[in-house]
């Protein structure tokens, strides 16, 4: 058997296009232009990437793009000066602090400081609370594009069996919630986990979200299951150079399962396709408008 490829760039092109015709409605029925502010603290290269990128797609989906850029040494009372600016500005309507912050300043103060309708990464602790309490949201970016893939794929979640491997608050934790709304019946194993391999063969989905290169082996994986890789791992090539793979041994899963996300291409494009759909998401609400179906959990 060879799986399924769930093809994460295919798919977040088609959620890029409908959050675009979403900007694009907004936009020509309520003279609204979504806007994202993204607040990048320090010269961190892999940051000043993903900054760039974000802010590209920004652009590109019709949106304004607000790019700040901290020095290193920015001082926490300024840093919450300026995100207190962006709550109060109409014009910006999802603010994003790029993680990780230099080491004095204090994470969750900072992310706590975002209005949480604007929170457009979901990090805000009402959020986590809203998402857990099953209310309507801000949903981190990275499990909401798992769970778009996956509904996409599957039709309805209800009553699958989904392991969740990883504990994090960015991925592993609203990755749980978001699959138990959904109505799966979820484990979320993690480091101390037992037998981690009978937990995770009794899966009909599985979400690997560890930052260990190809731990998980297909002989682990049920016949038929879905397998999402959240990892991205950098591994030696043996002639030399790397190249990136997932938490997953994509070759050996791939003979058992019934469909599997790549790496790369697989949920790596489908965080800043759900970021620009919370933006737009967090443009519609902060207008009483109507949000578009589908780019919501
Ligand atoms: P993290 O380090 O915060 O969490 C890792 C989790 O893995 C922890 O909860 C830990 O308990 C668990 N873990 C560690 N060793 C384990 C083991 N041997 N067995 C079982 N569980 C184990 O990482 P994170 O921020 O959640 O990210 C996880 C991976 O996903 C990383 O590779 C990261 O680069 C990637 N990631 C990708 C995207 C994307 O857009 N594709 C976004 C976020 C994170």
């Amino acid at each position: 058997m060879s799986a399924d490829v769930i093809d994460g760039k295919e798919f977040s092109l088609r959620v890029r296009n409908k959050v675009a015709e979403g900007v694009a409605k907004l936009k020509k029925d309520y003279g609204v232009k979504p806007g994202l502010a993204v607040v990048l603290v320090g010269e961190d290269p892999a940051s000043q990437v993903y900054v760039r990128s974000k802010g590209k797609q920004t652009v590109e989906a019709g949106m304004n793009s607000y790019e700040h850029t901290l020095d290193a040494t920015t001082s926490e009372s300024d840093l919450l000066k300026l995100i207190s600016k962006l709550n109060e500005d109409p014009d910006v309507h999802g603010i994003l602090v790029q993680l990780p912050l230099p080491g004095h300043l204090n994470e969750d103060l900072v992310i706590n400081s975002i209005a949480p309708q604007k929170d457009v990464d979901g990090f805000h602790i009402s959020n986590v609370g809203m998402l857990g309490t099953g209310q309507k949201s801000m949903v981190p970016c990275t499990p909401l594009g798992c769970l778009m893939m996956l509904r996409d794929y599957h039709g309805s979640l209800s009553g699958l069996d989904a392991v969740v491997i990883g504990r994090s608050n960015i991925v592993g934790k609203p990755m749980a919630q978001l699959l138990l709304g959904d109505s799966c019946t979820v484990t979320i194993a993690h480091s101390r986990t037992k037998d981690l391999k009978d937990v995770v063969k009794r899966a009909d989905i599985v979400v690997a979200a560890v930052g260990r290169a190809e731990m998980v082996p297909g002989d682990w994986i049920k016949e038929g299951a879905t397998v999402i890789d959240v990892g991205i791992n950098r591994i030696d090539k043996p002639e030399g150079g790397t190249r990136l793979v997932g938490d997953v041994d994509y070759d050996s899963c791939s003979a058992v399962a019934g469909a599997v996300t790549p790496v790369p291409g697989g949920v790596g494009p489908m965080t800043i396709a759900c970021l620009l759909a919370n933006t737009l998401t967090a443009a519609c609400r902060a207008n009483n408008v109507e949000e578009p179906v589908g780019l919501t959990a």
